[in-house]
């Protein structure tokens, strides 16, 4: 049962990642990523569907356009790779279970918005507004479906209370953190809400620890200096991804450890 659903989810998930392409240069130019069709940035030449396949079509193309050679950055068959293998992994976790188009979306926009604030440094609205209701309905609905009515309120209130949580946060000490990742932290919240409060708590937190420790790395092998900025949306998605792939057994561990 499991292996065909995994097999399903990373072919799903290469052609999430070809579209997931066109949001991350698209959506913070302000563009719309559907219309118009794809072109080459260098030449303007439409990219014709046989060019346009996940990952292969980079490779028998060497990197460069067919019509005038300009490089295709290596970021598009990496993007579409790296959310073939995120969606298989959810898939695996997670298995044919009614919350799994939630969880694919939610990994799909913690991936994208990543990259974006990579690139541009900032995690664009035109994602998080759009989006939250979305992963609000397929949350509750799949819980519903699941029979887990307590699941759908916790992503409810999940989302309500990670978002105040950052918010708050971002008010008293707002170095460092802006808007876009409070946003953010409450998408975090309904995605992971269904999973339980814990998972609610390592997603969010667990971000400031993936940051915490990326900022001591760059900090000690002297890439940043303290003055940088560095982004922090792709922290708080990383711990979001750790929470929902491997919350359960870290949460154990440590009920466990004090004893619950
Ligand atoms: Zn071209």
């Amino acid at each position: 049962m499991t292996l065909p659903t995994v097999a399903v989810a990373v072919l799903l998930g290469l052609l999430a990642g070809s579209f997931a392409n066109v949001a991350i240069v698209r959506v913070p130019e302000g563009g719309s990523v559907v219309r118009p069709r794809s072109a080459c940035p260098g030449c303007d030449a439409r990219i014709a569907p046989r060019d346009n396949v996940p990952v292969l079509s980079w490779l028998w193309l060497r990197g460069r356009c067919r019509s005038c050679a300009e490089r295709i950055p290596v970021r598009y068959p990496l993007v579409e790779i790296g959310i073939g293998v995120l969606f298989g992994v959810v898939a695996w976790r997670v298995g044919l279970d009614p919350l799994l188009p939630a969880w694919l979306l939610f990994a799909w926009t913690l991936f994208v918005l990543a990259v974006i604030d990579l690139r541009v440094r900032r995690i664009p609205n035109r994602l998080t507004y759009p989006l939250t209701p979305v992963l609000l309905l397929l949350v509750v609905g799949g819980a519903l479906l699941g029979g887990d009515p307590a699941g759908a309120l916790r992503g409810v209130l999940g989302g309500v209370a990670a978002f105040a949580a950052l918010l708050a946060l971002a008010l008293i000490s707002p170095r460092g953190m802006g808007m876009g990742d409070v946003k953010l932290a409450g998408f975090i919240g309904v995605g992971l809400g269904p999973l339980g409060w814990g998972e609610v708590l390592l997603g969010v937190f667990g971000g400031f620890l993936v940051g915490g420790i990326v900022a001591i790395a760059l900090l000690a092998t002297g890439l940043r200096t303290r003055k940088d900025y560095v982004p922090f949306g792709p922290s708080l998605a990383a711990g979001a991804l750790a929470a929902l792939l491997v919350g359960e057994p870290i949460i154990d561990a440590y009920r466990a450890a004090v004893g619950m």
